[in-house]
């Protein structure tokens, strides 16, 4: 597929573009030329970025897959339901990090009193992370977030439940970038056939 991607010199975007073409796609600068001509259209960016990357997007009728976190995808549902183009954001696409969220769902059941640590690089604009918010959404009892921005990180999280005389802990570390790269791949494929509108979570993909 041809792939406009957004974002292709950042630390995300510089690591997807030599894998998309290693896995055979064709790769545009977003930015630079826009995603008309697209098949389909990829955002790692900064959360003011979305929203016109994405209209530009749904008015060239080109599914967008968007990583970038921390925007508002209400609007962004509301942009693609209206104009029929459909489009997908994960907060995180690296896979261990969605099992870390489904086993963290079901603990919560078990151990209610629960909070979360998420600790990402300093260059993150964002906090809480998009992982942790919606790692909180998926468990009952709203747990508290905490975030930690340091150099030397990239991406990690801790859910930490407390029981009697007990503790859980579930983490998730992400060692390198390449990480999500299968996750986007895979996003890349399905995003054309999901319904119109912003489709969220990786375990929401055939
Ligand atoms: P980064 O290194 O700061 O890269 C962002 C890139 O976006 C920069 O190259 C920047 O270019 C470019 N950019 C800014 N505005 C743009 C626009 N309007 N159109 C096109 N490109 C634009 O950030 P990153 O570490 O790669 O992360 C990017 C985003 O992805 C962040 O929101 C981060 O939280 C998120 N993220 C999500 C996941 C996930 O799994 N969902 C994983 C990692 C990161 P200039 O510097 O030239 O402006």
């Amino acid at each position: 597929m041809r792939v406009a991607l957004f974002g292709i010199g950042g630390q995300v975007g510089s690591i997807l573009d030599p894998a998309l073409v290693a896995a055979g796609h064709e790769v545009v600068d977003g930015r630079k030329q826009g995603p008309v001509g697209c098949d389909v259209a990829v955002d790692f960016t900064q959360p003011n970025a979305v929203l016109d990357n994405a209209r530009a997007c749904v008015a060239a009728r080109v599914p967008l897959v968007i990583g970038t976190t921390g925007f508002d995808t209400g609007v962004v549902d509301v942009l693609a339901r209206t104009a029929g183009v459909p489009c997908f954001f994960a907060p995180n696409f690296a896979l261990g990090a969605g099992l870390m969220m489904r086993f963290a769902e079901e603990a919560a059941r078990t151990f209610p009193r629960a909070q979360i640590v998420e600790l990402h690089a300093d260059t993150k604009l964002d906090a809480p992370s998009g992982t942790a918010k919606e790692t909180a959404r998926r468990m009952a009892n709203d747990p508290p977030i905490h975030s930690i921005r340091l150099p030397g990180l990239i991406a990690h999280q801790e859910v930490i439940f407390g029981g009697t005389g007990e503790v859980l802990t579930i983490r998730h570390d992400t060692t390198s970038r390449e990480a999500f790269v299968p996750g986007v791949l895979h996003a890349l494929e399905a995003v054309r056939n999901l319904p119109a509108g912003l489709t969220i979570g990786l375990d929401q993909l055939p």
